[in-house]
């Protein structure tokens, strides 16, 4: 995520400054950097970054984009509107998987609230990027957009998510066991009749889940096992 450069382009509202740095402090972002903000730093920014204010107290301001994206790999720009002429399209997940695929520095560029990016802004890009919205109302606050974004980067690394504590899977012998177990107890109980489909279905449902666990399987041995004895 130290690769991942978020840069604003002239905005007007220190306010979403703040708002901004926030959004990617909780997605654990920290490179923000300004293109001739209107004001900054104000009050605003400040209120708004709440526990933010490391990433905004670190944000670097730049004259112009190509100066702030001197360093990067790749810069995809954040549009709501599509254009007739663009750099490649993606929508922002797609873009994310791609940042991050790249493992190089690369910038994320919004644009200010009341006009977006300009054309040389966009073209100073190779992406065009969309936030996927409802039609007619398809252009998020600054903040939010950096927010998606933020959360859609996040969530490309694949770390998002702890893996499951690996336990020891059952095997193919395990499972059998638990068949056979099953097959007794229906037969005793006179559940399965001549015929039925019901060795099939079984082995259906339990091959629908992907990691059965040695001491889950036991434990429904254990407990046939149990009834079958009463
Ligand atoms: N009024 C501006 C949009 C301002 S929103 C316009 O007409 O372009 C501020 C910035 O947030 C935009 O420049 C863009 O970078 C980002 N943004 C807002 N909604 C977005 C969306 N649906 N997809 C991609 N970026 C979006």
């Amino acid at each position: 995520m130290s690769d991942i450069r978020i840069v604003l382009c002239r905005p007007s509202h220190p306010g979403n400054i703040g708002a901004a740095a926030r959004a990617m402090k909780t997605m654990g972002l920290s490179d923000l950097r300004l293109v001739a903000p209107q004001r900054f730093p104000a009050p605003e920014d400040a209120w708004m970054a709440t526990h933010a204010a490391d990433v905004l107290a670190a944000a670097r301001t730049h004259a112009t984009l190509t100066e702030a994206i001197a360093d990067c790999a790749a810069a995809f720009a954040l549009s709501a509107r599509p254009r007739e002429w663009s750099p490649q399209v993606l929508d922002a997940r797609a873009a994310a998987a791609r940042a991050v695929a790249l493992d190089a520095p690369v910038a994320f560029v919004f644009g200010s609230e009341s006009a977006g990016l300009s054309n040389d802004e966009l073209f100073a890009c190779q992406f065009l990027v969309h936030i996927p919205a409802a039609p007619g109302s398809s252009s998020l606050n600054l903040a939010q957009a950096v927010q998606v974004v933020s959360y859609e980067l996040l969530m490309a690394q694949g770390t998002a998510v702890p893996p499951m504590r690996s336990e020891k899977l059952a095997t193919v012998d395990d499972i059998e066991g638990l068949y056979g177990h099953l097959e007794q107890a229906a037969t005793a109980n006179d559940f399965m009749a001549p015929g039925s489909k019901l060795r099939e279905r079984w082995r259906r449902l339990f091959s629908r889940v992907p990691a059965l666990e040695r001491e889950e399987v036991n434990i429904l041995r254990g407990l046939l096992k149990s009834l079958l004895k009463k």
